[in-house]
């Protein structure tokens, strides 16, 4: 049974492309939280950052502990929500300079979380290509699912249309993986450097050396990610009290229109 369609709300969208757009050099991956409707439409609700073990390059991998961590996580926003049915429906992984379209890995990934669940769709995010005519960047989204076309065979694509839903708000689980985002980019970055650190033979040169590129990083991520974030909540906030001010001022009008009936 095949899906028909994804419906990616667009607060669970940005969330993906901030994370896409967060590392130029390697690929970065989560998994989608959502529902799947009766005439097979799956819908994401929201998305989970998933924090990388292995950087090395086209080596995404989701673990067994990852994947039920984020079943509770499910569970907890299904109670939140008061939406019973929410559950992981779906990963995604980015690909930045390459092509948009899955590789064999990929497909042949797909396929083994098919056979835990057909409903399951794996969404692709391209990015830091540019355009050749406009020479700007752009970011390329696709969906897809993998099928066999007999027993044996070698597993195909096949693609699923994705329409993004526009919300004029951000929900609070979007609102949380979001700023989950910076603390999980520090968090593989601190990894890396106690991994390297901890090797004995390394001469103390090699070691301020390496301290240096650990602190470029950081700062790298804080330029790159974290300032943006925080203005964009700044701006939020600016946002939400210019309608609280808008609110507030409808509501005595709507006072005074009724003293004077
Ligand atoms: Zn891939």
């Amino acid at each position: 049974m095949a899906i028909s369609a994804v419906h990616l709300e667009a607060d669970a969208f940005l969330v993906c492309m901030n994370h896409a757009l967060s590392t130029e050099k390697e690929e970065v991956m989560g998994l989608c939280l959502g529902e799947m409707e009766t005439d097979r439409i799956v819908h994401i609700h929201s998305v989970i950052i998933l924090r990388r073990s292995d950087k090395r390059k086209d080596r995404v991998e989701i673990s067994p502990e990852q994947l039920s961590a984020a079943s509770t996580e499910a569970e907890r926003l299904a109670e939140l929500t008061g939406k019973p049915l929410l559950r992981v429906v779906g990963w995604y992984h980015s690909h930045p300079h390459i092509t948009v379209w899955p590789s064999h890995v990929d497909v042949r990934t797909q396929a083994m979380y098919q056979m835990m669940d057909q409903g399951f769709v794996g969404l692709i995010f391209s990015c830091f290509i540019e355009d050749k005519n406009t020479k700007t960047g752009r970011v390329l989204y696709t969906c897809f699912q993998s099928t066999q076309a007999q027993k044996g065979a070698e597993y195909e694509r096949v693609e699923v249309p994705v329409h993004v839903v526009p919300r004029d708000s951000v929900g609070k689980a979007c609102l949380e993986s979001a700023v989950e985002l910076p603390r999980i980019l520090c968090q593989e970055e601190q990894d890396t450097y106690r991994k390297i650190h901890s090797l004995s033979h390394l001469d103390p040169i090699t070691k301020i050396h390496n301290g240096s590129v650990f602190t470029k990083n950081l700062c790298s991520q804080m330029s790159a990610v974290s300032g943006p974030l925080l203005q964009w909540l700044e701006d939020r906030l600016d946002q939400n009290q210019q309608n609280i001010a808008d609110l507030q001022l409808e509501k005595e009008m709507l006072q005074l229109e009724l003293a004077s009936m």
